[in-house]
């Protein structure tokens, strides 16, 4: 077995969708980035490459690169459990939290288990995903950017043990 863990921050703009865990959020904002900001994606991305010890997200898929630009984040997490099953390794389970003052994510978590699972080819009950508000606090407090954590346990994949 092997841990690995992921953080990652957006900025919260006007004028864009909020896109969480591969599903759209209705909200007066959305996160700012190359890509759709998922920003619990991608720390999710970065947890599953940590426990790989393949680098993070800005190694594979590089926020410069047109190819990655406007991508609906989601795309990019079925591509890293692809890498990471070319190593030879399998999800466990992934935890994650999401930091934001508002909106309420709990009506949409299942969406956001079932959508992550699909993309790492599980299933939700192995998809973690709580949200905390920071009580006003910080720039999250502020609504002016939202954060998320995440850990990611992975395994030799059974399929290629001897
Ligand atoms: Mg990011």
């Amino acid at each position: 077995m092997r841990i690995g863990m992921g953080y990652d921050v957006h900025r919260l703009v006007a004028g864009r969708p909020l896109v969480l865990g591969g599903v759209t959020i209705p909200f007066e904002k959305g996160l700012l980035g190359h890509s759709d900001a998922d920003v619990l994606v991608h720390a999710a991305c970065d947890a599953l490459l940590g426990a790989a010890a393949l680098g993070d997200i800005g190694t594979h898929f590089p926020d410069g690169d047109e190819r990655f630009k406007g991508i609906y984040s989601i795309e990019l997490l079925g591509k890293t459990i692809h890498l990471l099953q070319e190593k030879g390794f399998a999800l466990v389970n992934l935890d994650a939290t999401i930091f934001a003052q508002a909106p309420k994510l709990a009506p949409y978590r299942t969406a956001m288990q079932q959508a992550m699972a699909d993309a790492l080819r599980t299933t939700a009950d192995n998809i973690g995903i709580k949200a905390t508000t920071t009580e006003g606090l910080g720039y999250i407090g502020a609504g002016e950017g939202m954060a998320a954590m995440c850990v990611a346990l992975i395994s030799r994949s059974p399929r290629l043990s001897s």
